[in-house]
């Protein structure tokens, strides 16, 4: 195989052989395909795409190109959710133990936050004492004991696409559906998944913007998935508005546990029951849609799913005491309450500025070695639909002290669009593929 051969076919658009494919990505894996000529074929593909058959092919490679873990003979069914990502997305921290308390095996390896996007294991890393480095058997010794654990993501699997993220990150080559379905699916099939559920997110705070783009990305990842012999299913939600009325890492761990508890926002509550009922409907728990969100809702009315919880984190080393003491998580320095200066009911809420706020605050990352303040954050955000009267709380900064929460007070103002008329909640689930 000669890699400029391949990268010029692809540059001409022309449909790559199997082999080549496989041999590119080991080649770029072992280091004897070098980093300039992975990059071309990146940008060729960005601008030439893939056939399903192609993208497959390259999951499949990226996949192979480390360890895989191997759940083959366990008594429960195996299933995940990826989240393509967003502001107040603490749906894993839920959905992991209530899939597990109706009855599957949940191996879930989740990443950090980079940019605007939180991340599942910052949030977990705000739990003292919270492990999320186990080694590949000690995660299957928690899931077994268990039924669910959250780690992050190994060196050793998928390491093609730890190798290719990083270049495609300074390569201009990341929206590109067939590398970031290889990317998300080769990390998801090696850590041996049977049933596969994506909440793919979409709006101005999302990866991709608009529905179409969305579509393509649900599309795109369902069918890999069943090329694969996965059982895929894609749910296309709201990134326009954040997820629930927190945004930050300790403050959504709080928010999880009350969501877990049978409480938390409303948006909160019925997404992870609507996600999790897919993953038990589809995994074949529960017969049917139906039956799967009426268990779910009694698994956590009941606290069933909060005494998983408890027990994953108790298994990686966390300390429980926040499940019933919220203070035993960090502290923010300073708390400000943004006060709405006008009467009127919540038409917007702003992901896109809410996201950013959380980052100046110290809770998010613009690099990839940048220390997150776990504590900071926003809580109790306002909701569209809420009605508020002037000098009422649109939300509460928390910072690590008094000026860095007044560097956010106007833009947090303009993050809330006020109306005199009730504009009703707004629409979560925009789109589903089953
Ligand atoms: N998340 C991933 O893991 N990979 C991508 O390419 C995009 C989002």
């Amino acid at each position: 195989m000669i890699p400029q051969w391949i990268i010029e076919q692809k540059r001409d658009g022309g449909i790559l052989e199997d082999s080549d494919i496989r041999a590119f990505i080991d080649g770029f894996t072992d280091g004897t395909i070098p980093d300039y000529q992975m990059s071309a074929l990146a940008m060729a593909i960005f601008f030439k795409g893939m056939t399903d058959a192609e993208t497959t092919i390259l999951t499949d490679a990226m996949m192979r190109s480390g360890d895989l873990v191997d759940f083959k003979g366990w008594p429960r069914p195996t299933a995940d959710k990826h989240s393509t990502g967003g502001i107040g997305d603490k749906l894993s921290l839920m959905i992991a133990p209530l899939a597990a308390s109706a009855g599957l095996a949940i191996p879930m390896i989740s990443g950090r936050g980079l940019g605007i996007t939180g991340g599942t294991l910052d949030k977990l890393e705000s739990i003292p004492g919270y492990n999320t480095r186990l080694s590949i058997d000690e995660f299957k010794r928690v899931i077994a004991d268990v039924g669910c654990s959250i780690i992050g993501q190994t060196k050793h699997l998928a390491p093609a696409d730890k190798k290719l993220y990083a270049l495609r990150d300074v390569t201009g080559t990341v929206p590109s559906i067939p590398l970031i379905t290889a990317s998300i699916m080769s990390k998801k099939l090696a850590e041996g998944a049977e049933t596969l559920v994506f909440d793919v997110k979409c709006g101005r705070a999302a990866f991709m913007k608009s529905p179409e783009q969305a579509r393509a990305l649900a599309e795109s990842l369902t069918r890999v998935g069943s090329a694969l012999h996965r059982k895929t299913a894609a749910v296309i939600t709201d990134m326009n508005q954040p997820l629930g009325r927190t945004a930050g890492n300790a403050i959504e761990v709080i928010e999880a546990v009350e969501t877990l508890r049978g409480k938390g926002p409303a948006d909160t509550r019925l997404l992870t029951i609507e996600l999790t009922a897919q993953i038990t409907a589809l995994s074949g728990i529960h017969p049917d849609l139906d039956t799967a969100r009426c268990e779910l809702t009694k698994h956590l009315d009941s606290g069933r799913a909060l005494e998983v919880f408890r027990r994953m984190v108790m298994a990686q080393g966390g300390d429980p005491r926040f499940i019933d003491d919220p203070t035993a998580l960090p502290q923010p320095g300073y708390t400000l309450e943004v006060r709405a200066t006008s009467n009127g009911y919540v038409a917007d809420v702003d992901a896109l500025a809410i996201g950013r706020i959380v980052l100046q605050l110290g809770g998010g990352r613009t690099k990839t070695d940048d220390v997150i303040d776990p504590s900071s954050g926003i809580d109790s955000l306002v909701q569209q639909g809420d009605h508020i009267e002037k000098g009422q709380p649109l939300m509460r900064l928390l910072a690590k002290n008094k000026s860095l929460a007044e560097s956010q007070l106007n833009i947090a103002l303009a993050s809330i669009t006020l109306t005199p008329v009730n504009p009703g909640m707004r629409k979560l689930i925009l789109d589903r593929l089953l």
